[in-house]
């Protein structure tokens, strides 16, 4: 049945969202704070709204993909967001967030008294694109056969994970070993280009065997050509590997990798690359003196 979904933040990920949740037959509203990046969402039947507010009146579903969740905080209280969704309307939380920040945002909803559902996506813009996300699921048990009509055009698989917040603690367990797999993946290419040996070989060993995975072929290639179109940013896999390292540390680890996966990438932010995709850490890897 069609439904009534308010997307906040029309970026990399939120604008693929919005449209495919359009091509599904729902009616769609969008609102993002740098108007321009919405507006060709409206040549495929979507609202584009001036203010975040206007976009969730008379929503059924509100579903928020902004940067991180001080963005996402803003939107929905100083924005007035929160304050403009109807009563039964149900909030998705599907931003990179971390523990410390989804839980207070968890916590808005109940006051404002909204189901929520928090709900970060693995994949990129490609899967974004497609519709064919990972959407790790968590809430109220049931609020699940409302919202999976909104997930289904946006999902190859939702994963439901438990109590509200069980997905956003996924999230930062599933990027734990994203990063380390890209950032492995710059300082094999960098070490390998250090020693003479043809970087191009490295996927060629790899390739099919137990060692390989897609990203050795979708990153690597991308690393070696210093061609870096964002898919996923680096300053979004800086912010992301802080949130692991934090979350780490509130649960009593401390992990080195992470840590170092986040000195990194916090370098190659520093140094202007901040805004192409996360393979742009192999130029830190490649920088970095002995
Ligand atoms: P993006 O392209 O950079 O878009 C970020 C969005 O947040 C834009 O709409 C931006 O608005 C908005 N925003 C940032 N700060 C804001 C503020 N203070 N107030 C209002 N709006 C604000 O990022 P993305 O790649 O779509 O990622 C969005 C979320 O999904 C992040 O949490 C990210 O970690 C997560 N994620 C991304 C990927 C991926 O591969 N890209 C995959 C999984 C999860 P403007 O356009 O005005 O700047």
């Amino acid at each position: 049945m069609a439904a009534v979904i308010a997307v906040l933040g029309t970026g990399t990920m939120g604008a693929p969202m919005a449209r495919n949740l359009a091509q599904a037959g729902h009616e769609v509203h969008v609102w993002n704070r740098s108007r321009d990046k919405a507006e060709p969402l409206a040549d495929e039947g979507i609202a584009v709204h001036d203010a975040a507010a206007d976009a969730v009146g008379g929503a059924e579903f509100v579903l928020t993909m902004l940067t991180d969740g001080d963005a996402v905080r803003s939107v929905m209280t100083d924005d007035g967001a929160l304050d403009a969704m109807g009563d039964d309307a149900v909030w998705l939380q599907v931003s990179t967030v971390g523990v410390t920040a989804e839980a207070q945002l968890r916590e808005l909803a109940a006051r404002r008294g909204v189901g929520y559902v928090d709900a970060p996506v693995s994949g990129t813009k490609e899967p974004a694109e497609q519709g064919k996300l990972v959407v790790l699921a968590s809430g109220p048990e049931e609020l699940r056969p409302r919202v999976e009509p909104v997930f289904d055009p946006i999902a190859a698989r939702v994963v439901w994970l438990g109590e509200a917040g069980q997905g956003t603690a996924m999230k930062l367990v599933v990027n734990t070993w994203l990063l380390a797999l890209v950032e492995g993946l710059a300082e094999s290419v960098a070490l390998a280009e250090a020693l003479g040996a043809d970087p191009a070989k490295l996927i060629e060993v790899l390739d099919g065997g137990p060692l390989f995975a897609p990203y050795v072929k979708v990153k690597g290639q991308g690393m070696i050509d210093s061609s870096f179109p964002p898919s996923f940013s680096l300053a979004l896999a800086a912010k992301d590997a802080r949130l692991v390292v934090e979350a780490a540390r509130e649960a009593g680890l401390d992990l080195p990798l992470p840590r170092a996966v986040a000195e990194q990438m916090a370098r190659g932010v520093d140094a202007g690359h901040g805004d192409e995709d996360m393979s742009a850490t192999v130029r830190t890897a490649r920088d970095t003196q002995a």
